[in-house]
């Protein structure tokens, strides 16, 4: 048995497949790591995409906006990596919803700073740093290198940046040791 894993995984090198990765399946046990808007605040604060604080929304709705990104963009990722064609209209609303504006803030006695303005805030707003690398992803992502982790009971995402392109697993001490554990084993069978 695979030691319980609390927190999502921070593996696949690209921010839009590692949200595919807070559901993970491993050993037939699918976990879901967004259970609260919390949980979505800290991911985005863990990987970059945004910091504190966090605008007050209707509980849930961060949840539930993230829940609904993150399954359109399974689809358009799984559809692009498949050659053929997605439906980008639920992905196309959150990048709607990412409109803002820049701002130039002057205070006396202060230097001015530029500020990103929201056109309006929405859990679908604050989603935006994510919604707009999914769609980037889309369009630029080489997809002969945006992979699935080749364990049979693993079915997290990466994008393989290695030099070689040689990249097979989510991560070598998850998948990349069970595999050699296997072989071994196999192995010490034939002898
Ligand atoms: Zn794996």
């Amino acid at each position: 048995m695979a030691t319980p894993v609390t927190e999502p995984f921070v593996i696949a090198d690209h921010p839009a497949l590692d949200m595919l990765n807070t559901i993970a399946t491993r050993d037939g046990v699918a976990t879901d790591f967004w259970q609260s808007d919390a949980d979505v605040h800290t991911w985005m604060k863990r990987t970059g995409l945004r910091e504190a604080p966090v605008p007050r929304f209707a509980k849930g709705a961060v949840l539930e906006a993230a829940k609904a990104l993150r399954e359109a963009v399974r689809v358009l990722v799984e559809q692009r990596k498949a050659g053929v064609y997605g439906d980008p209209t639920t992905l196309n609303r959150f990048l709607c919803e990412a409109a803002s504006h820049s701002q130039l803030v002057w205070e006396h006695s202060a230097e001015p700073r530029l500020l990103r303005i929201a056109e309006r805030q929405s859990p679908e707003q604050w989603l935006a740093p994510l919604s707009e690398r999914a769609a980037d992803l889309l369009c630029h992502g080489d997809f002969t290198l945006v992979r699935q982790c080749e364990h049979s009971d693993c079915t997290l995402w990466f994008y393989d940046r290695t030099k070689s392109h040689r990249r097979r697993w989510c991560a070598m001490a998850l998948c990349g040791n069970r595999h050699k554990v296997a072989e071994h084993r196999k192995r010490q069978y034939q002898k």
